[in-house]
């Protein structure tokens, strides 16, 4: 497979979200980067649309956080695959639920400014929001982040494109996990 082929999938993506016309559309959201860093296996299940009666994932787990006690206003920001919030001062806003969710969070806000920028040509700085620290941790897209965000669009592509999921790896938030029957029952 040739350098130019393996990223296929991010241009793919990008004629996709400018509405160029493309034979096989690809669309990632920021909770498919999201899974793809918290569970390869759940990201599978999810792109199948296997929806399961069972106590929301996102908020059992604290991948969802309130975090209003920061009194912030924000602006909700839908753009073709992709839906942020704005702080006043402008900044991409994205929160980190927990310690161990550091690097979904971090790569979720990193896709934000690379969608932003590669398709919509909006130079944006983000924040990682700790409210259980009430701390915050800028981020900008560096080249570095940039490549990383390349790198997990292509992973995605074949996550979804394959035609069985990953093997199950027991992780600390399984138990709460909406798939949790379908790996370890
Ligand atoms: S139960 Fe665990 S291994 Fe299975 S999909 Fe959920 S997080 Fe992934």
């Amino acid at each position: 497979m040739t350098a130019q082929s393996e990223r296929e999938p991010v241009t793919r993506l990008i004629q996709t979200a400018r509405g160029n016309p493309v034979d096989d559309p690809f669309r990632v959201t920021g909770v498919m980067m999201q899974y793809y860093h918290v569970c390869k296996r759940e990201l599978w299940f999810a792109s199948r649309n296997l929806e399961i009666d069972r106590e929301n994932p996102t908020v059992v787990r604290g991948t969802q956080v309130d975090d209003t006690a920061y009194g912030d206003k924000r602006r909700n920001l839908h753009l073709g695959m992709i839906s942020l919030d704005l702080l006043e001062d402008g900044r991409v806003v994205e929160v980190k639920p927990s310690s161990a969710l550091t690097e979904p969070a971090e790569m979720q806000l990193s896709y934000y400014l690379w969608y932003l920028d590669r398709v919509a040509g909006i130079e944006k700085d983000g924040v990682l929001a700790h409210p259980r620290e009430r701390r915050r941790e800028p981020v900008e897209l560096t080249d570095e982040r940039a490549q990383a965000v390349e790198d997990a669009i292509c992973g995605i592509h074949e996550i979804v494109t394959s035609e069985s999921p990953p093997a199950a790896e027991e992780k600390p938030f399984c138990d709460s996990c909406a798939y949790h029957d379908f790996c370890w029952c």
